[in-house]
């Protein structure tokens, strides 16, 4: 048995099983995390987090608040301290939970992943970027890699610094730096409409070498959202 922080009790054991055998697929994906959404797939799939991790998230913060506020050593004190352990057990229960879903289906139906190294995205990003993202980004990026692993699908990390916001993932020009709040453009050489983030991902699966289609990565200038300022930017002009 064991006890961790907020006084709960886990009976732990390993259970062994047989990989089950995935079919053969024919699609790859590159994976493009980010703020706006939690990943964005070169297929054009975006994907938010699940609304049971959002409620968690906000009992967190309640419960934080209501600590802050609770400053003497009475035990009203110890009970606001043990209920912000608890909502942080389960703000991680959840995330896990999520990671989970998500990577088994991202393996379940591609042959191929690729995904931009945290470590590069860490040298890209902006001071304002909160590092509860890079711990989430990289739990959900080693789970994807050891299921990868077990299923015996390919898994890349693109290492190298690809200007993956910069290039034209419709025809390859490179580009000038673009502010975060520039969802999508145009593309000079080509003419093609870019989405920000799908444009991303394609470049992600590109520099992997899987041969995905850049047509997703497209928008129609008239679905462009307007264009607005964000706060927490996890990366610069990249
Ligand atoms: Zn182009």
């Amino acid at each position: 048995m064991i006890r961790d922080a907020p006084d709960r009790y886990f009976a732990s054991f390993v259970v062994q099983t047989e990989p089950g055998a995935l079919l053969h697929r024919e699609t790859v994906v590159g994976i493009d995390l980010g703020l706006t959404h939690f990943a964005v797939l070169s297929d054009g799939t975006k994907i938010s987090s699940p609304r049971f991790l959002s409620r968690a998230e906000k009992k967190l913060r309640r419960a934080q608040r209501a600590l802050s506020r609770n400053q003497d050593g009475s035990r009203n004190r110890d009970k606001a301290r043990l209920t912000v352990a608890r909502a942080h057990a389960r703000v991680a229960d959840a995330r896990r939970d999520f990671h989970h879903q998500l990577s088994t289906a991202l393996i379940r139906d591609n042959q191929a992943l690729a995904v931009e190294d945290l470590a590069v995205r860490r040298l890209a990003r902006t001071r304002l970027a909160k590092s509860v993202h890079d711990a989430d980004w990289s739990g959900f990026v080693a789970m994807l890699e050891y299921k990868a692993r077990l299923h015996g699908r390919a898994f890349h990390r693109i290492g190298r610094f690809e200007p993956t916001t910069r290039t034209c993932s419709a025809c390859g020009t490179k580009d000038g730096p673009k502010p975060l709040h520039v969802r999508a453009w145009q593309c000079p050489a080509c003419g093609t409409w870019l989405d920000r983030d799908i444009n991303a991902a394609v470049n992600v699966a590109k520099a992997a070498g899987l041969a995905v289609s850049a047509c997703r990565a497209q928008v129609r200038p008239g679905v462009i959202p307007a264009q607005r300022g964000e706060a927490g930017t996890h990366r610069g002009a990249a």
